[in-house]
């Protein structure tokens, strides 16, 4: 079975059967064609072994009737020859020769088969010869030899004596006995062979059939039917006969006395089937045969009918493929026809009605389900569209909600950090005065309340834009060990405030210079250690940093674990506390202050550096935050940062060096006056020499004016603004050939794209209002350091 698959699969690749259509059409003609041919060849063998079988024995027949009559013939004119030798004329014992003759000549005027009749004495002369020659002494031939042995017998063809045209003749004879029964002489009969051929006649048939005697040397003794024909083409004389040899092999068959049949080519160069005899009286054969194109006549035609039959048969079969091929091929194209119409989006595509119904009844219920599918398709497809037409609106007028809801909270958080900014610092700077116990607890409080405000405002600020789009990592090289610290030092303040230690630890084999974005990482870190550190009354905060795992030879994962003493966390609230605005409890909430954002936010961050977060607590003993990141490992590889590093900080910091260096000259640009009143304050008890601008264009004119060491830009002022004033006093110090001098953007907005975008104007640094002195000191500082070196 599998090989007659494999031979199938083989011709339809050779001939290139690969549609339905073609091996419908193939296939259909070959089952018609190939038990055809079959048959015929069968048929055409049979029929052909038995043609030439009935031929030949049609002809056996014949012959054998033939060779009867002939054999009769030579027995009829030998007995007429053996009444003659009794006739009491010749007993008496001296012949009467006239009265001998005149018998013989009444004899031979009777009939006209014998040409002459001689009587020959016992010495073998001929005595009695009408019309014949007499005193002839014929003791020298076998029927003289033969009588005087008293034995009758019969000559081979012979020419007659005397006879002018050479005719032939056939001579019998039969001894004369005397009436004491001693050899007297002998009776000698000539029949014409002419006679024989009136018998060979009567058995000639058909167009080519003919009968024929041949001697032992094979040459043919009767006249040829078609001698008219072969004297007119110039083969033979007018008496032909003894001059055709029969074909030599056929001729060694015949010779042997046996009957039978054979295929050979004739006398006259024809292919013929032939039947063959030897003559009881004599060793002649007798041959009847028929050329083989007569014989396969009729075969021919009964082959030719045939033929057309099967042509007839084969052209019925291709209206046979063609309906066929509509009930299968057709149906099955107009099938992929419809799935690649849906390929290309047009569901209206249907098998028609007419051809499935004309189908089999598989193919049928295909149809039918591809046409319920396609209907199917098309009406819930014109849902769908009509339901992503209407959600697309709806997205569309969310998104641009959320547009609008976010710029407004970037507008928000702009507005209110400006005079956040005068109330912090001012605060901050009325913190520095002598006040009295009371007057330092209300700045205390108002210092507290506008950090919370600051806090919540960076939360919603983050939220917002967390939710209005993908936030996106700003990777860079980093250095592990300085943003730890640096994180710590924040959150130093309020755990010195609470009397808090706070402990970090990174681990001897983590590598410090790494790729990632530290702000992001460092935000996730403020929020769990600010957490700790005003969950915790008492005791201790930890940061702990570890190589987790190394993922790929390029990457780091890194474990942050944060550890308090604090209340500690409910079983049951431990997984919603990262869902946004939660918190473990309301009475909370309003003693520890706070949104409920910032997990939330972390949560998310931590996702997008490929990490994940979790939390271990227990009620009253305290919490533990984890999380882990995903970071590139950095190119630079310091000793230190192999080593163990530890730290404790719970010290007051120094001052930044800076205020101990030579007085710098600053330019503020700032429009809000409050903002300019902040700033001169900060600076106040400094050696820096503070020069402000209201405005970028005032700032642009000032910095071509005077020389300056840093400068201060506000964004958004009116006349011309933070990013346009720095771009010009940028291009100016490139025509001017000048050393950049440092300008660090002070502004309001503090997405991180904003920074981006100051960046991108020609600014150094960004920082955002409100602004502590700490941090404005720092910055100076580090550029006035940088600038100087
Ligand atoms: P917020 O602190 O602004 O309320 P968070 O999302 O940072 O918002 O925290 C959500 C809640 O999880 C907090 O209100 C608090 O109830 C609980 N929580 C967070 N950190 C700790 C901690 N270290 N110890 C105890 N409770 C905590």
């Amino acid at each position: 079975m599998q090989v007659l698959g494999r031979l199938f699969n083989c011709i339809n690749a050779l001939l290139g059967l690969n549609t339905l259509k073609s091996l419908l059409r193939f296939w259909g003609f070959m089952l018609v064609l190939l038990p055809c041919i079959t048959l015929m060849l069968i048929f055409t063998y049979y029929e052909l072994q038995n043609t030439k079988r009935e031929s030949a024995e049609n002809l056996e027949q014949m012959i054998t009737m033939q060779q009867d009559t002939i054999d009769k013939w030579f027995h009829e004119r030998a007995a007429v020859i053996r009444d003659m030798a009794n006739w009491p004329v010749l007993k008496a014992e001296t012949e009467d020769i006239e009265s001998i003759n005149a018998r013989i000549r009444q004899f031979l005027q009777s009939q006209d088969e014998f040409s002459a009749v001689i009587y020959v004495n016992k010495a073998g002369v001929t005595v009695a010869a009408p019309f014949a020659t007499a005193g002839i002494d014929i003791s020298d031939r076998p029927y003289y030899q033969k009588a005087a042995q008293g034995q009758e017998y019969i000559s081979d063809v012979l020419t007659a004596r005397g006879a002018a045209d050479g005719q032939l003749v056939v001579v019998f004879s039969a001894p004369v006995f005397d009436e004491y029964r001693q050899f007297k002489g002998l009776m000698l009969g000539a029949v014409k062979l002419a006679t024989i051929d009136k018998i060979m006649k009567q058995f000639q048939f058909g167009r080519t059939g003919e009968t024929y005697l041949i001697n032992q040397q094979g040459l043919m003794i009767t006249e040829s039917r078609f001698i008219g024909q072969l004297v007119k083409n110039g083969v033979a004389k007018d008496n032909a006969r003894l001059s055709f040899p029969i074909n030599s092999e056929t001729l060694q068959v015949v010779s042997q006395g046996k009957t039978g049949t054979a295929a050979y080519t004739n006398y006259r160069g024809q292919e013929v089937i032939g039947a063959y005899r030897q003559l009881i009286n004599r060793d002649w054969i007798i041959i009847g045969e028929v050329e083989k194109g007569e014989i396969l006549e009729s075969f021919y035609r009964q082959i030719s009918i045939m033929l057309i039959c099967f042509l007839v048969l084969m052209l019925a079969t291709l209206p046979l493929t063609m309906v066929l091929e509509k009930r299968l091929a057709t149906p099955i194209r107009r099938l992929i026809a419809g799935a690649d119409a849906m390929r290309a989006g047009d569901y209206s595509y249907r098998v028609e009605q007419s051809l499935i119904d004309v189908s089999v009844s598989e193919i049928k219920t295909l149809c039918n389900v591809f046409n319920y599918m396609a209907e199917n398709i098309r009406t819930k497809t014109e849902t769908l569209n009509d339901a992503n037409q209407a959600l697309t609106v709806a997205r569309d007028a969310a998104l641009a909600a959320s547009v609008a809801k976010s710029q407004f909270l970037a507008n928000m958080s702009h507005e209110i950090r400006t005079p956040l900014n005068a109330i912090l610092g001012m605060g901050e700077l009325l913190g520095e005065t002598p006040l009295t116990p009371e007057q330092e607890k209300y700045v205390r409080v108002s210092r507290s309340a506008g950090e919370n405000l600051l806090n919540l405002i960076n939360d919603i600020l983050d939220l917002s834009k967390i939710e209005l789009g993908h936030p996106t990592l700003n990777k860079s090289e980093f250095d592990l060990f300085i943003a730890v610290e640096e994180t710590c030092q924040i959150i130093l303040l309020q755990a010195q405030q609470k009397g808090i230690a706070l402990h970090w630890h990174i681990k001897p084999e983590t590598p410090s210079c790494l790729v990632g974005d530290p702000v992001r990482l460092q935000q996730v870190l403020i929020n769990l250690l600010a957490n700790a550190v005003k969950f915790t009354e008492a005791g201790e905060v930890t940061l702990e940093v570890s190589q987790r795992s190394q993922p790929e030879a390029d990457f780091v994962e890194l474990l942050f674990v944060v550890r308090d003493t604090g209340i500690g966390i409910p079983q049951d609230k431990l997984g919603p506390i990262f869902e946004r605005f939660t918190q473990v409890d309301a009475s909370d909430t309003r003693k520890y202050g706070g949104t409920g954002l910032g997990l939330a936010i972390a949560k998310r961050l931590v996702e997008l550096m490929e990490g994940r977060i979790w939390v271990e607590s227990m009620l009253g003993v305290g919490s533990t935050f984890y999380f882990t990141v995903i970071v590139g490992r950095g190119n630079e590889t310091t000793e230190a940062a192999h080593l163990s590093c530890t730290g404790f900080i719970a010290c007051q910091q120094p001052m930044p060096e800076a205020i101990r260096q030579e007085p710098l000259n600053i330019l503020l640009v700032e429009d809000s006056a409050d903002n300019q009143l902040l700033i001169e304050a900060y600076l106040k008890k400094t050696p820096y020499k503070l020069d402000i601008a209201d405005n970028g264009q005032i700032a642009v004119e000032k910095f071509m004016a005077r020389q300056y060491d840093l400068v201060f830009m506000d964004m958004q002022m009116p006349v011309l603004d933070g990013y346009q004033a720095t771009r010009t006093i940028r291009n100016w110090e490139q025509e001017q050939g000048r050393t950049r001098t440092p300008i660090i953007a002070l502004t309001a907005y503090a997405l991180q794209e904003d920074g981006i975008k100051t960046r991108d104007s020609g600014c150094d640094a960004h920082l955002t209002k409100p602004i502590k002195k700490r941090v404005l000191l720092d910055a100076i500082a580090h550029f006035a350091r940088r600038n100087l070196m």
